[in-house]
């Protein structure tokens, strides 16, 4: 039996099933986990969606069933279904599930399921999501398609990453004959930016700093940052990538002030970032990765190990 015939046939034997995506959600794992909710809820079963972060970030409010998803567990689970999570410890769960399925398409998985759906060269989760569902002859529902191509159109930066392909837009159009509006979801993912956001990314750009003849770029988030602007966690979503855009920079590297240390996104316009990622217990994708260095609050420190990464990359 094939992957998507096995996932499928586990599902339809299953009656309290739980749909999970990683921590400090972004609009792929929201939009994937949420995209089975409607359909899994006709064919009767007992479904939570769960996510550990709290607040969840409020520009995907727009999803269907956004306001079902809980931090809470349910008392009885047959069986877990995660999404774009590429480690088990970015699922945030207490203990091993009973039965764990992994749809995922970071390269960087590490196969942690029991039954594992990872496609390192899809756009999305939620293409090999569609792509269950149709080999599984499922139909796709206005909500459910809503989800799916939200997710597309976030994790794809707007259809205009190396992944995007034939493929990538036939899934787009047929989501789109099931009702989807692209302008609505373009409105509500990028027109209702808070003043605080504004506000931070001009504070974090006075931090901009050049080096390796100005292929790298970095660029600091402080929680005095933070404090100031009114700024949230996902206000820094976008700064990485606006850096990026640069003309003279390969890689493009935000270090965010946490409570426990200092969180890095990597972004690269060719070079594999995700290995340098994964030195420091982090993973990710070819050009979108991310760690955590854990217990420090010093930036100039955790540059200077980046940059000895960077030139022997470059
Ligand atoms: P971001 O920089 O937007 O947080 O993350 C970029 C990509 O790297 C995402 O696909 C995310 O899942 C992954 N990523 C970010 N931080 C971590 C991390 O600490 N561990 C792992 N395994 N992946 C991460
Ligand atoms: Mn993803």
């Amino acid at each position: 039996m094939d992957l998507y015939k096995k996932i499928w046939d586990k599902i339809e034997n299953s009656d309290n099933i739980l749909l999970i995506a990683h921590m400090n959600p972004d609009g792929d794992a929201l939009g994937s986990s949420l995209s089975l909710y409607p359909i899994l809820k006709n064919m009767k079963k007992k479904v939570t969606v769960f996510n550990i972060t709290k607040p969840l970030p409020d520009y995907l409010d727009f999803l269907p069933n956004f306001k079902k998803i809980t931090d809470k567990m349910p008392s009885k689970i047959d069986l877990t279904v995660a999404f774009d999570c590429g480690s088990i410890d970015r699922l945030g769960l207490e203990s091993k599930p009973s039965f764990l399925i992994n749809i995922d398409h970071h390269i960087s998985n590490t196969m942690y399921g029991d039954i594992n759906l990872v496609k390192p060269g899809y756009a999305s989760t939620s293409q090999v999501v569609y792509e269950m569902l149709k080999s599984n002859n499922v139909e796709i529902n206005q909500d459910t398609a809503l989800c799916l191509y939200t997710s597309l159109v976030t994790d794809t930066g707007s259809f205009q990453y190396e992944s995007v392909n034939k493929k990538v837009f036939d899934c787009a159009a047929d989501l789109v004959s099931k009702g989807v509006k692209p302008d609505y979801v373009s409105q509500m993912l990028f027109q209702r930016n808070r003043l605080s956001k504004l506000r931070l990314i001009a504070k974090s750009y006075e931090t901009l700093e050049l080096c390796c003849d100005a292929k790298v770029a970095f660029v600091e988030v402080t929680k005095e940052m933070m404090q100031i602007t009114g700024a949230i966690k996902e206000d820094t979503d976008t700064i990485v990538n606006n850096v990026r855009s640069l003309a003279t920079v390969e890689i493009a590297c935000m270090l965010r002030e946490e409570e426990d240390g200092i969180k890095i996104s990597l972004r690269s316009k060719n070079v594999d970032v995700s290995k340098i990622a994964q030195k420091f217990g982090g993973g990710g994708h070819i050009r979108a990765s991310g760690a955590m260095f854990k217990n420090t609050a010093d930036f100039e420190y955790v540059k200077s190990l980046l940059k000895d990464e960077f030139k022997r990359l470059l």
